[in-house]
């Protein structure tokens, strides 16, 4: 491991190199406004050190550190299907007012909607929020009606790593993907639920890294 202090300006070099790699010390010194011989210092420590890797010709490379890569290496290779919990489902006829009662039965978040026994919508506390503030009778609107609908449903597969799943999970700012199988029916892609994958997932699976 690398213990060692870095000062402000080489840790801006290494996310310069970071982000632009391969790079060439004239290219870092323009970035940073300064001359090529005022950055010699900081560059040989950072490859001294272990940071930087200097390629003649080519410019500067960031070296990860063991650990990172470690670490990295762990995320990637674990699979969806090592984590998951197992899905709540409800049929799409069912009404808003079961919907609710299922949420708080089985305590989770997301309620995962089928028909025919494929996945069609999945269904959130905030869906519920929004139709109970409406005013309407929750025990006659079906779940069908304010769920979010197949296509727009994000999914993920057992075999995916939880890296990517919990990429999907940032960039669509949502709390769970239901983990599905894929069955094509006369050339339609239906999901089969076998699983569901969340933030908890996430969370365990981090706080079992730092034991
Ligand atoms: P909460 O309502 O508890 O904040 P989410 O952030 O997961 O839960 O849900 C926000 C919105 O995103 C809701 O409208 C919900 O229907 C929708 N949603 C939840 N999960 C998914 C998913 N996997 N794919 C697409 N939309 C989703």
């Amino acid at each position: 491991m690398r213990i060692i202090e870095l000062k402000a300006r080489q840790q801006e070099i290494i996310e310069i190199v970071k982000k632009n790699q391969p790079i060439t010390s004239e290219s870092i010194a323009n970035l940073l406004n300064v001359s090529r011989s005022a950055l010699r210092s900081d560059l040989s420590i950072l490859t001294m050190s272990g940071f930087l890797e200097a390629k003649p010709k080519v410019g500067y490379f960031y070296v990860r550190s063991e650990e990172r890569a470690r670490l990295s290496k762990l995320i990637q290779g674990t699979k969806v299907g090592e984590l998951m919990s197992l899905p709540v489902m409800l049929e799409e006829k069912s009404s808003v007012y079961d919907g609710i009662v299922s949420m708080f039965l089985e305590d989770v978040g997301t309620l995962l909607i089928v028909s025919k026994g494929y996945l069609v919508g999945v269904v959130s506390r905030k869906d519920f929020l929004k139709t109970a503030i409406g005013g309407s009778d929750i025990t006659k609107i079906p779940i069908g009606m304010i769920m979010t609908r197949m296509p727009n449903v994000v999914v993920c597969h057992e075999t995916d790593s939880i890296f990517n799943a919990a990429k999907k999970i940032i960039t669509h700012e949502i709390d769970s993907l239901p983990v599905v199988e894929e069955h094509t029916k006369d050339g339609e892609v239906f999901y089969k639920v076998v699983g569901r994958f969340t933030k908890t997932n996430i969370a365990i699976q981090f706080v079992e890294l730092c034991v």
